[in-house]
């Protein structure tokens, strides 16, 4: 057998249409297959990879902390130099509030992590979450997540979660003293990128600071400069109290976490003590590689080009087959007719060199979020080998 076969064979599949391209190298934007192709890569491995792939600065630090240390211990007993510098300088470039960092293994235990600081902080169990959500596939994550069909088949779930409709004034009036938290994503992703009014949010951090209910913003697919700050939040004028970052946050290796306020987090430390633990939460390979991630996005990361290079996909991207166009940031969906018009667009632009993909709420969107170093001119290319793709597909000029 191949490792095609292997792969279908052996490793637990999560769908039965994977893309399952073997990978054998990627670089910057690029990643190249088995048998050499080149590929474009327009989904950034899901905003993981916004600084490119392998970045010499990342490759280094991995390289350089796998030598003097891997895991040593459980996470919190020992001072673990990656952890407390990437702590240090992820809190320095957040708000005063946000001075306090768990560090997790990834998304979903961020959240798992944030839901359970609420219940602890306030005593309370009800939740509000929104339609069209996704904040992580294990129990708890899926609970708050906003898609019936996903969660139905995994019942019962965490009881007393209230679901309501993204940027509808209506969830305001259910906000009072008997909800523990509301989360939500500050830029909602995977129902095709959807951006919130301004005042509903401040509306929303309104209301939670009147009846002490925490607010939780989820940035795992939105930070790190996707949208053109380096957090979303920063567009709104509004600061949550717990912050959930993933993806980006490892620079390629695994990592989550979930940031509060000092005394906030200290209710993790009795009453019971351990409140959350985790064997491989804040790996030492891991925050060294987040760490030089984060300082190149900060350095070479250009975020002020980020509305310029928007503006390139939102000019260059037409066809009368495109329904309609959203993106914030360097993160564009473009609606088609219909699921299998996607799909086909979809295989197209991978047989054009082009790796993009659909959205979990949308399937009828295609995916555009290339690592934020792209160039000018690459997007150019990009936006043309996109074009050539729909119109191979939907076989008409425009
Ligand atoms: N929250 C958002 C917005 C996400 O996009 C994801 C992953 O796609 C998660 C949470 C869960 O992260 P992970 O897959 O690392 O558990």
């Amino acid at each position: 057998m191949n490792n095609r076969e292997l792969f279908l064979q052996h490793v637990a599949q999560t769908s039965s249409a994977p893309i399952g391209l073997e990978i054998t190298k990627a670089k910057g934007i690029h990643l190249w297959d088995s048998s050499e192709k080149k590929y474009v890569d327009l989904i950034s491995g899901f905003s993981v990879c916004n600084i490119g792939h392998s970045h010499p600065a990342v490759v280094k630090a991995v390289q350089e902390q796998a030598a003097e240390y891997m895991h040593l211990i459980v996470y919190g007993e020992f001072v673990e130099s990656p952890q407390v510098q990437y702590a240090k300088l992820l809190t320095d470039h957040l708000p005063a509030s946000l001075n306090c960092v768990y560090f997790t293994n990834s998304g979903a235990e961020a959240t798992e992590g944030a839901m359970k600081l609420a219940k602890r902080i306030t005593g309370r169990s009800k939740m509000i979450a929104f339609h069209n959500a996704y904040h992580g596939s294990t129990q708890g994550a899926l609970s708050v997540m906003g898609g019936e069909y996903w969660r139905n088949a995994f019942r019962p779930l965490l009881p007393d979660i209230l679901h309501f409709n993204y940027d509808d004034d209506v969830v305001i009036e259910s906000i009072d003293s008997s909800v523990a938290c509301v989360i939500l994503e500050t830029v909602q992703a995977e129902s095709g990128i959807t951006v919130p009014r301004k005042e509903w949010l401040q509306a929303i951090r309104k209301k939670c600071d009147e009846h002490c209910v925490l607010l939780i913003f989820d940035e795992i697919q939105a930070g790190f400069g996707r949208t053109g700050t380096l957090w979303a939040f920063e567009q709104f004028d509004v600061v949550p109290d717990v912050l959930l970052l993933g993806k980006a946050l490892g620079g390629g290796m695994p990592l989550g976490a979930f940031i509060a306020d000092k005394k906030l987090m200290s209710t993790l430390t009795y009453d019971p003590v351990l409140g959350h633990i985790t064997t491989f939460g804040g790996h030492p390979v891991s925050c060294a590689a987040g760490k030089a991630a984060f300082e190149v996005l900060l350095t070479e990361g250009k975020l002020s080009t980020i509305k310029e290079k928007e503006k390139i996909l939102q000019e260059q991207l037409n066809h009368t087959a495109i329904v309609e166009k959203r993106s914030h940031g360097l993160w564009m969906s473009l609606q088609f007719q219909d699921n299998t018009m996607n799909q086909k667009i979809v295989h197209r632009c991978v047989q054009n060199g082009l790796i993009t993909d659909w959205f979990l709420f949308a399937p009828d969107r295609l995916r555009i979020a290339p690592p934020l170093i792209i160039t000018h001119e690459e997007l150019d290319t990009v936006c043309e080998m996109i074009h050539k793709s729909i119109c191979e597909v939907c076989d008409v000029r425009s």
